[in-house]
């Protein structure tokens, strides 16, 4: 067998991938660590926007922690991220509004950086681990794994063999594919039976003023419905865009930046399928690619107002008196209950109009509710370990194997994988 090129190649130089390098690299300095990206940065949630959340369980997937094990790695992660922790005013006064209606209202450790702001946040992370030897391969991208009696490696675009005596695979949501396909071809089983769907909602920060006291205020809604990742300051709904089809997500400006007084969130739905329907994954093409379809190859956009009245919006209509804020991210305006199955659409509604009580002033006609917003992160192999390894001598983590659904809790899924691999060799 030809000798291996590295100890350890980690896909991905996402907060999973670099929690693993920095807890391999700090704990073992003599390792050759090679990390590779098919991006020039790493492109997910640390690049944009990138909120810290450092409360289990957020950003955690519950199935593969616990409380206990989350606490432990959190105050690791916190000490190479350095956090800003932000702080939070009239949560009681909120949390009581909330418990009246079933509501529960979260007190979330968060830090925020902001996406004009977390390049730098992300060079001086590349730059500690090149300090400590750590190699870096960007812009290149992993087309298979293997872990046989030939060996274990990865196989690059262009056809070159890499070989290392461990692999860590961490390539996010965007290597959702890559990893299934990986997955079906190193024959380790996998399932894949949750999804969230739901919308992004966008107003006024009048109309949402508890971002002046909590900053991500995190909701859990009867039905399995949840607030997620708020923005404001200078804050924006961004596409996501997928092979087929856009998805809308948001971001915000660090404080540095001028505010834009918007405001916007996601309200989601957790999906639990059962056979005979079984894919997360195939569940949220189909309806992404229904919702682009209407939308003319774009989401689409709904005033509240309008949607109360049962009409749809229009280009024509959704500037009239009421709607005193132009979307910052103008999609196809149009009816939102054609595309959006009707059972998630009456749990987000129901949530709406709590979440209206608790924080009055979120129903205005003018605010936008944007769709679709799909989270597809649920490919769960079946660990061998809890160390989230899959094979002899590969680990799979991060948001593309199901074991975290945030930054802070894909970096401690990155250093349980390190841990696996310290305590083998
Ligand atoms: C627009 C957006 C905003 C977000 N904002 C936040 C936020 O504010 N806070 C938060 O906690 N979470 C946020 N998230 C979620 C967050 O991105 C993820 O939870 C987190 O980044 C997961 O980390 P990861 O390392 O598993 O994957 P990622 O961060 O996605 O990193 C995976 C890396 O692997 C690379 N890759 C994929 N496939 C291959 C391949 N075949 N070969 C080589 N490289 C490959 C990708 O280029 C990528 O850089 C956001 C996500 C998005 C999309």
């Amino acid at each position: 067998m030809p000798a291996p090129d590295y100890d350890i190649i980690i896909v991905g130089t996402g907060p999973a991938g670099l929690g693993a390098a920095f807890q391999l690299s700090e704990s073992s300095p003599s390792l050759s660590i090679l990390m590779i990206d098919r991006e020039r940065i790493c492109s997910g949630g640390l690049l944009n926007d990138c909120k810290q959340n450092y409360t289990y369980p957020i950003g955690f997937a519950a199935d593969n922690w616990t409380s206990e094990e989350a606490k432990r790695l959190l105050p690791m992660v916190e000490s190479v991220l350095q956090p800003a922790i932000k702080e939070k005013h009239n949560l009681e006064v909120y949390r009581r509004r909330a418990e009246r209606l079933g509501v529960t209202l979260l007190d979330v450790r968060q830090a925020h950086v902001g996406t004009d702001r977390s390049r730098v946040l992300i060079q001086r992370l590349l730059d500690e681990l090149a300090g400590r030897g750590v190699q870096f391969m960007l812009e290149r991208e992993v087309t298979d794994i293997f872990d046989d009696a030939g060996g274990t490696g990865v196989i690059i675009s262009g056809g070159e063999t890499l070989r290392a005596r461990k692999v860590i695979v961490a390539p996010g949501r965007k290597g959702f594919s890559f990893l299934q396909q990986a997955m079906e071809r190193m024959g380790i089983t996998y399932i894949d039976n949750v999804v969230d769907v739901g919308v992004r909602i966008e107003t006024r920060l009048d109309n949402y003023p508890i971002v002046n006291d909590y900053y991500d205020p995190k909701f859990h809604f009867p039905d399995g419905v949840r607030t997620f990742c708020t923005n404001s300051g200078h804050a924006r709904v961004v596409l996501e865009r997928y092979q087929g089809f856009s998805l809308v997500n948001g971001h915000a400006l660090s404080e540095d930046q001028a505010g834009n007084d918007l405001v916007n969130f996601a309200l989601l739905k957790t999906i639990g399928l059962k056979a005979p329907v079984r894919s997360g994954q195939q569940m949220a093409v189909f309806l992404a690619t229904l919702a682009n379809e209407i939308g003319g190859g774009k989401p689409l956009m709904q005033r509240v107002g309008d949607f109360r009245m049962g009409k749809r919006s229009t280009a024509g209509t959704f500037n009239e008196d009421l709607y005193n804020f132009p979307p910052s991210c103008p999609v196809t305006a149009g009816d939102l209950g054609l595309a959006v199955p009707a059972k998630i659409m009456r749990h987000i509604w129901s949530a709406m109009k709590k979440l209206d009580t608790i924080v009055p002033g979120v129903l205005h006609p003018s605010t936008i509710m944007y769709y679709p917003e799909i989270k597809m992160y649920a490919n769960k192999p079946a660990f061998l370990d809890r160390h989230f390894r899959v094979s002899e001598n590969v680990y799979m983590v991060g948001d593309g194997a199901g074991t975290s659904r945030g930054i802070t809790g894909a970096w401690a899924s990155g250093i349980r994988a390190a841990e696996g691999i310290l305590q083998r060799s």
